[in-house]
């Protein structure tokens, strides 16, 4: 009754003239946000790419994305579009796919992380930890069978490494792939899994005879279940899963053939990582767009709020990392496409990139007043998302002990109660 009560009497808050102001806002685009032209450093194609995803962000994704937030849905109607697009399978060449650069897969993961980390997150797991391994590791049958439907958007992948008691630390799964005869036997839990519950096949990391593999295993499969994690604060679009195999048996040709260990693992997560950095970039240049337009028309003491110095300072906080992070974005992605990137310039870029977009979320949320905790406008679902993308992806101390490692030659993953 009390619930009903509370229904009824909810409002919306705001009119559909300043949700109209609010997309104005963040439509001035990308290229408004770039004071070191760094747009012009990139090829004629690189920029018509990364406008059409830009339009189709603005026009199609942005007008539904605070509800869906709100609602804890991803929009699923937007799938299609994407794969029309040809944004699945940037990083394979043949099999109905359109191989493009890593930083032309950068640029796609900007934009659509300007709208939403969890749509972002549903098209970096596509491309870069499922499509990618197919391709990278996968037998010419399992490529046919899995990667022109991919790229239609007809499948969905997920990508299962995380265990419940294991998540920095993938060596130490306890999943395990037995092989019996013809067919592997899978039992395990993979834990915080995107995509987990609409994906039509899973990655699923294993160790046979204490060697981790891949094995693709489909919906449907006897033994395999794959449940929502509900009342989630942070990639609400997304769907986050928990994978159950419990003497799940496969076929032995559904083995990645080409995977060898956690290099292989390392190998997708490079990609993913740089996407994860690039994502998260967009989303702080959303939340600048946000607290700068909001400045200059919000008037408190008579004046914009834009006229006081302490106003301006963390606009200008917030556009100098920006720069910094589109120079080592568009460079990273530069240095990924001639293969010359390094694990510890990939960690640096996911470590600085979260952290600032984190602290620019901050400060937008800030000077949007009590505004900035409404999804409509749009700072604090950043907010919230950014606190999963931290994590994710390895954590700021994972990467923090990967940069460390390249710089002294030790490594300090292990403390020396572990040993
Ligand atoms: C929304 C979301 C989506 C995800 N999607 C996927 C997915 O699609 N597939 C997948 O496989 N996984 C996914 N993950 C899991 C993610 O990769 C893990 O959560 C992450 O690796 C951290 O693992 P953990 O949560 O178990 O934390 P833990 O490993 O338990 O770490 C807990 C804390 O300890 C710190 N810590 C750990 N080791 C050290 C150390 N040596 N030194 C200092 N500090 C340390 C960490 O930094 C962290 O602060 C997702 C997670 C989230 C939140």
């Amino acid at each position: 009754m009390i619930d009903t009560l509370h229904e009824e009497r909810a409002v919306q808050p705001f009119p559909v003239l300043v949700s109209l102001m609010i997309r104005r806002w963040l439509m001035e685009g990308t290229e408004s946000v770039d004071y070191y032209g760094v747009g012009q450093l990139l090829t004629e194609d690189e920029r018509i790419f990364r406008d059409r995803v830009q339009n189709f962000v603005d026009d199609e994704c942005m007008p539904i994305i605070a509800d869906h937030f709100d609602k804890g849905t991803l929009p699923m109607q937007l799938i299609p579009r994407m794969a029309e697009m040809g944004l699945f399978g940037i990083h394979v060449e043949g099999y109905g796919c359109r191989r493009s650069s890593h930083t032309v897969y950068g640029l796609a993961c900007q934009e659509l992380g300007r709208c939403d980390s969890g749509l972002r997150a549903m098209f970096s797991v596509q491309n870069s930890l499922v499509m990618y391994p197919i391709f990278a590791f996968g037998s010419e049958e399992q490529k046919k069978q899995w990667l022109p439907k991919m790229a239609r958007g007809e499948a969905i992948g997920c990508f299962g490494l995380s265990e419940p008691d294991f998540g920095s630390n993938p060596s130490g799964m306890a999943t395990h792939a037995e092989k019996r005869g013809r067919t592997y036997i899978l039992n395990g839990t993979k834990m915080w899994i995107t995509n987990g519950s609409i994906a039509q096949v899973a990655l699923v990391w294993a160790k046979t005879d204490g060697e981790i593999r891949g094995y693709l295993v489909e919906a449907g499969t006897p033994g395999f279940q794959s449940t929502l994690i509900q009342r989630k604060f942070s990639y609400r679009t997304s769907p986050t899963s928990l994978l159950v195999l419990r003497d799940c048996e496969i076929p032995e040709r559904n083995l990645l053939p080409g995977t060898k260990g956690l290099k292989s693992i390392l190998q997708c997560l490079n990609g993913a990582r740089y996407g994860v950095a690039c994502g998260a970039l967009g989303s702080a240049i959303a939340c600048y767009q946000m607290a700068r337009a909001f400045a200059v028309e919000r008037r408190v003491f008579e004046n914009p709020i834009a006229s006081y110095q302490l106003v301006q300072e963390p606009l200008v906080r917030a556009i100098v990392e920006i720069t910094k992070a589109q120079l080592i974005s568009y460079h990273l992605g530069r240095l990924l496409d001639q293969d010359r990137a390094t694990p510890m310039q990939i960690s640096l870029a996911k470590l600085n990139h979260v952290r600032e977009a984190m602290k620019i979320a901050r400060m937008a949320r800030d000077i949007l007043g009590a505004r900035g905790i409404l999804a409509d406008h749009h700072v604090i679902r950043h907010l919230c998302d950014l606190e999963a993308v931290s994590t994710l992806e390895g954590t700021e101390n994972i990467h923090t002990l990967i940069i460390g490692q390249e710089l002294t030659g030790v490594s300090a993953f292990r403390s020396s109660v572990s040993e």
